[in-house]
């Protein structure tokens, strides 16, 4: 089976990009998994520190080696875990230690060099646990939360001079280490609820790839426009991260669900509505990210 580095490069072979969703319950993990089955796709699986909070750090590590142990060897796909937006550095080596593919270490909020000073240790610390795991590091800010937004959040505009540079994303990876890069390339988490997400600056990621020669990753898809999606994509990012679209497919399958079955109490009968929403958004966004729509 292919490692999650092997399965970015050949990704980024094809010229196509790996999907990575967040999971907060059983229906969001069932739903990705049984997409990534039906088209043959190997995704990753994010759990943000609050995630793993409820779903719990060693059951996240179980859950998908169960699910890998139910679906590798007949659809030949792989499910990888990130520890995605890891904000300390003991965190970063609990999820290590527990059997994480990869680590998100998030020092996007930090100055440039204390960024760089706690992204190295982050480093250090996650392969010293284990040395197979990827370290993704954040250069630039990208907003906080994967929640609906009525407007861009107060003092989070997205200004030319706020997107990470080629030079400081070039700087970052040679003196902390890291696996992977996320930038800020005009990408925000959470999506607008009644308007497209902010458009991403292609130039820029194809200047970022190019001084840095590793795998970019996009947090913040919920809400790009499609065709930023492709444009994205072939200026050179590896992993698309799609988180908020999930929460909002599920609260509204939930929704329908509990308006139009007001006496039902049997958990597995409400949640089918929800479950299809969330396989609508990743089957989609599988799709476009490998070029099967
Ligand atoms: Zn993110």
């Amino acid at each position: 089976m292919k490692s999650l580095l092997q399965t970015i490069q050949s990704s980024e072979e094809g010229h196509v990009a790996v999907g990575h969703f967040n999971i907060a319950n059983l229906e969001m993990l069932k739903a990705i998994t049984e997409i990534s089955a039906e088209l043959e796709l190997s995704v990753i699986i994010g759990v943000s520190e609050g995630e793993r909070e409820y779903v719990g750090v060693r059951q996240s590590v179980d859950l998908i080696k169960s699910y890998n142990e139910e679906y590798a060897d007949r659809d030949g796909v792989r499910f990888f875990l990130n520890a995605d937006h890891t904000h300390s550095l003991e965190k970063v080596e609990e999820a290590a230690r527990a059997g994480f593919d990869a680590v998100l270490f998030d020092g996007g909020k930090l100055p440039f060099d204390e960024n760089i000073f706690q992204t190295k240790r982050a480093v250090e610390i996650a392969k010293s646990a284990n040395p197979d795991v990827l370290v993704e590091g954040e250069l630039g800010y990208i907003g906080g939360s994967s929640k609906l937004l009525d407007e861009i959040p107060e003092g989070a505009e997205i200004k030319d001079d706020d997107l990470t540079t080629p030079e400081e994303a070039a700087q970052f990876i040679k003196e902390t280490g890291v696996d992977m890069l996320a930038p800020a390339v005009g990408n925000l988490h959470g999506m607008f609820k009644n308007a497209p997400n902010p458009r991403l600056n292609i130039q820029r990621i194809r200047d970022i790839k190019k001084a840095v020669l590793m795998p970019l990753v996009l947090h913040g898809g919920s809400g790009i426009a499609d065709e930023d999606f492709q444009e994205g994509i072939k200026a050179g990012i590896s992993i698309v991260h799609i988180s908020t679209e999930i929460r909002r497919a599920w609260r509204e399958g939930f929704d329908k669900a509990l308006g139009e079955n007001k006496e039902e109490i049997a958990p597995y009968k409400l949640t089918p509505a929800a479950l299809g929403a969330i396989k609508g958004v990743v089957r989609n966004r599988l799709k476009l990210f490998n070029n099967l729509l």
